[in-house]
C-alpha cells in the first residue's frame, strides 16, 4: 500500500521516474543507490521493475525496496519463460493486496507479443485490477544476448489495445527507434501513454542529447496529447540528473506540459495520488 507520506506531497509539483531497474545480473545496482541518485536529481518517486533478465524476481523485489517504500513503487514482471514463478494465483494475490503498480513484459528479450495467448490471462487480470501494462519496446540492450526486436516493435502494441480496452498500456521507450509507429499507436489509443526512458547508455554526448529532445518534441507534436507522456530513465543504465534536465528543456518550458510529463501523468496513471 502507498504510504500516508505519499499523499502529502501530492499538491506539489513533484517529478516521478517511470522506469528504473535494480538488479543482480547485467543491471546490477541496488535500492540504495537508487535512492541516492534520485535524492541528487531532484527525484521524489520512482517506479523500480522487476526482471528476471537482471535476477530480480517480483518477490525479491518487494522484499529490497521495503525500506524505502515512501519513494520507490513497485513494479512486478510476468514471464512467460518462468511459469512456476509467475502463476496466476499469485498475481491476482498481489493485485488484490494492491502491493504493484504496474507489472512489466519484456517483449522482445523473452520472445513473446504482447498478443500471445500465453499472457493475456495476466493481461485480463491487471485490466479488471486496473493496474497498468508496462511492454518494453523498440532497441534492446545489447549486453542481453539473444534478444529479438521483432516482439518489441510498438505496432503490436495497437492491436492489443483495441483488443483489450479497459487495459492501461505503456510503451517503455516511445518505441525507439520506431518513434512514428509509437506515437500514432498512442494518439490513437486512448489506453495507451508511452515514457521516454533509455534513449542513452550512460551519459549524453551533445549529439545523443539533441537527437533525444528532438525526439521527445517530435512524439509530443505528434500526438497533441501533454497527457501521453511519462518522464522515465532506466536508471542505472544512464543517469537521472542529466536525463531530466534534457527532458525539461524538450519540453520548453512549457509549464502545463512539463508538471504532466514530468510527474502529472504517471500520478494518473500509476494512481499514485
Ligand atoms: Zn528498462
Amino acid at each position: 500500500m502507498l504510504s500516508a507520506k505519499f499523499f502529502q506531497k501530492k499538491e506539489t509539483a513533484m517529478i516521478i521516474d517511470s522506469h528504473t531497474h535494480i538488479g543482480h545480473k547485467i543491471i546490477v545496482a541496488s535500492p540504495d543507490d537508487l535512492v541516492s541518485s534520485m535524492n541528487a536529481a531532484g527525484i521524489e518517486t520512482s517506479l523500480v521493475f522487476a526482471g528476471h533478465i537482471n535476477a530480480c524476481s517480483t518477490q525479491l523485489l518487494l522484499e529490497e525496496i521495503a525500506p524505502h517504500r515512501d519513494k520507490l513503487m513497485p513494479v512486478g514482471v510476468i514471464s512467460p519463460i518462468w511459469p512456476s514463478e509467475d502463476t496466476l494465483p499469485k498475481l491476482e494475490a498481489m493485485l488484490l493486496q494492491k502491493t504493484l503498480v504496474a507489472v512489466k513484459f519484456y517483449l522482445g528479450y523473452e520472445h513473446f507479443f504482447p498478443t500471445d495467448h500465453v499472457v493475456r490471462p495476466y493481461l485480463e487480470l491487471l485490466a479488471q485490477h486496473g493496474v497498468p501494462a508496462i511492454f518494453h519496446t523498440g532497441d534492446c540492450y545489447g549486453k542481453v544476448g539473444g534478444a529479438k526486436l521483432k516482439y518489441a516493435h510498438p505496432l503490436h502494441l495497437d492491436e492489443l489495445a483495441v483488443d483489450m480496452p479497459k487495459l492501461t498500456i505503456v510503451m517503455a521507450h516511445m518505441g525507439n527507434p520506431w518513434l512514428t509507429d509509437g506515437a500514432e499507436v498512442c494518439y490513437k489509443n486512448p489506453n495507451v501513454y508511452a515514457d521516454c526512458s533509455g534513449f542513452v547508455c550512460d551519459d549524453f554526448t551533445p549529439s545523443s542529447r539533441e537527437s533525444f529532445i528532438a525526439s521527445v518534441r517530435q512524439f509530443m507534436k505528434y500526438t497533441e496529447q501533454p497527457e501521453k507522456l511519462l518522464f522515465g530513465t532506466d536508471w542505472p543504465i544512464t543517469n537521472q540528473r542529466p536525463y531530466a534536465d534534457a527532458v525539461t528543456e524538450a519540453l520548453g518550458g512549457e509549464g502545463g506540459a512539463t508538471e504532466l510529463v514530468m510527474g502529472g501523468n504517471a500520478a494518473r496513471v500509476f494512481k499514485l495520488a
